[in-house]
């Protein structure tokens, strides 16, 4: 399977379907930001837990929690549902060499996101890339005879 990162202009892709592992959706409609619905996580830090609420606009940082946040902290993200580890195995920030967690998309992209707060390093990765570009070309993907 090909993998193609692709860079986009902040804030003009929204996240609408984010999904832990197991398949719970993240998407909370009852905490809206901006003018759509946030994601909706499960933090830990130290011995504090805690939702998470981010900005579903791909690019845009905003947090609301109740936990304590502290620039520079790593949180370890959680499926509120289930309490699995959103951490991607392996994989550490190129910034700052933080643990990075991934959030599942329809059609197997991926959007992944270092867990130190206030570093803002994230790239979306889309896996099924011609599905994608189905759907964001229209391209006419039907088999010729
Ligand atoms: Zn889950
Ligand atoms: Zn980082």
């Amino acid at each position: 399977m090909e993998k193609l990162t692709v860079e986009v202009p902040s804030e003009s892709l929204c996240i609408r379907n984010a999904q832990c592992p197991a398949g719970h959706s993240l998407m909370a409609p009852e905490h809206p930001m901006g003018d759509m619905p946030s994601v909706k996580l499960l933090a830990e830090t130290g011995d504090a837990v805690g939702e998470v609420y981010l900005n579903a606009r791909y690019g845009n940082f905003e947090v609301e929690t109740v936990l304590p946040v502290h620039d520079g902290e790593v949180y370890d993200m959680r499926c509120p549902t289930c309490n699995i580890s959103l951490r991607a195995e392996e994989e550490r920030c190129i910034f700052c060499g933080a643990p990075m967690f991934v959030l599942n998309l329809p059609n197997g992209g991926q959007v992944h996101s270092c867990a130190r707060r206030a570093c803002h390093n994230h790239k979306l990765q889309i896996v099924d890339i011609s599905a994608q570009l189905a759907e964001l070309f229209e391209l006419d993907l039907r088999p010729r005879f």
